[in-house]
């Protein structure tokens, strides 16, 4: 257990909650990576009312992590303090009125994709290629094939930190390439997508062709977070790696992969610590071969094992 939760028992001094809260849970089963530590408390609200409440009532100075379905995450070895928050089936449901398709941010991308497609809702196809949920879509300007959110975005609502509500519209979230102003401790709980009406024969063949696109192109099937570093602009990061002489690079557990080089893979044993090193590596391998910085794409959140190892001797009796 860590420091904290021995000293202060953090679960027991948050409010009464609808939703499921749980303490010292193991967070690896919620990323595509597998690998990091665990969450001090784990917070699965029943809506977002139970969200804000629980929010406005935590104790101050505690953090709060929102998690999507964690393919464009790496979770530290040491876990991550304070309050992790991850939005579940609650949160998963859509409906569409007229051309807006209103959804749950739980809701993962393919499945809005499809939901559009069965309305008849042409322009969110690309939403089948990437493979997270409506929330860390936002947060990250999600795009694919010459989508991107920026470009279907209607309005979304967040709570902050202290359990507050706030309309957005797109002026709001000032879009950028995998990129918003959203603030760090605000959760999208709902958002709202525009698109065209269209033919959803034609809608399922473009769809289709995304799916076919991604599996010639990504290791989809493996345990990685996707793209690891954002494309410095007018160049392509795997160009840059492949330059670099990193595609195959290991460490420990950690491959670059051999399929798109802008890809980590674990290959069963890595432990975060590996994923992030053979990052750092290519990072400084790019560098000196090319003279450009990457930068990290993957949001790399919690503390490193030794920090919890230090956390946990200080809090021993
Ligand atoms: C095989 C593979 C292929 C991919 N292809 C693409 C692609 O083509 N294009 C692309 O853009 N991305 C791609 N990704 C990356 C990833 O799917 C996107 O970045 C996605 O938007 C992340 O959503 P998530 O739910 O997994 O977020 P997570 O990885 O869980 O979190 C990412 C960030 O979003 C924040 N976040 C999550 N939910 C919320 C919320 N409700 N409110 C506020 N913040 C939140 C988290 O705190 C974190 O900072 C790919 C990933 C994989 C594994």
């Amino acid at each position: 257990m860590m420091a904290a939760l021995r000293h202060t028992h953090l679960i027991e001094r948050l409010p009464v909650v609808r939703g499921r809260l749980r303490a010292d849970v193991a967070l690896a089963r919620y990323t595509w990576f597998r690998v990091g530590g665990p969450a001090e408390v784990l917070f699965e609200p029943a809506d977002g009312d139970d969200l804000a409440h629980l929010l406005a009532g935590r104790p101050a100075g505690v953090a709060v992590t929102v998690l999507g379905v964690g393919s464009n995450l790496l979770i530290r070895d040491g876990g991550i303090p304070g309050i992790v928050v991850r939005l579940g089936r609650a949160f998963a449901k859509t409906r569409v009125e007229g051309t807006l398709l209103r959804t749950g941010a739980g809701a993962t991308c393919p499945n809005v994709a499809k939901a559009a497609r069965d309305a008849g809702l042409a322009g969110l196809e690309f939403l089948t290629g990437v493979p997270g949920s409506i929330g860390g879509a936002v947060r990250m300007n999600a795009g694919a094939y010459g989508g991107e959110i920026a470009a279907v975005f209607a309005s979304a609502t967040a709570i902050d930190g202290q359990g507050e509500r706030h309309a957005l519209d797109v002026g709001a979230m000032d879009f950028a390439y995998r990129h918003s102003a959203l603030a760090e401790d605000w959760i999208v709980v709902e958002a709202t997508l525009a698109g065209q009406p269209g033919d959803p024969a034609a809608i399922a063949a473009r769809m289709e062709d995304v799916q076919a696109r991604r599996e010639e192109t990504q290791p989809i099937r493996t345990r990685t977070g996707g793209s690891t570093f954002t494309n410095p602009s007018g160049m392509r990061a795997w160009e840059l790696i492949d330059r670099a002489g990193c595609r195959g690079l290991r460490r420990g557990g950690a491959i670059v992969s051999e399929k798109h080089c802008n890809f980590l893979i674990n290959t069963g044993g890595a432990s975060a610590a590996d994923l992030e090193g053979l990052g750092e590596e290519v990072r400084r391998r790019v560098f000196d071969a090319t003279g450009c910085r990457l930068e990290w794409e993957i949001r790399r959140i919690g503390v490193p094992a030794a920090s919890r190892l230090a956390m946990v001797a200080e809090g021993s009796p």
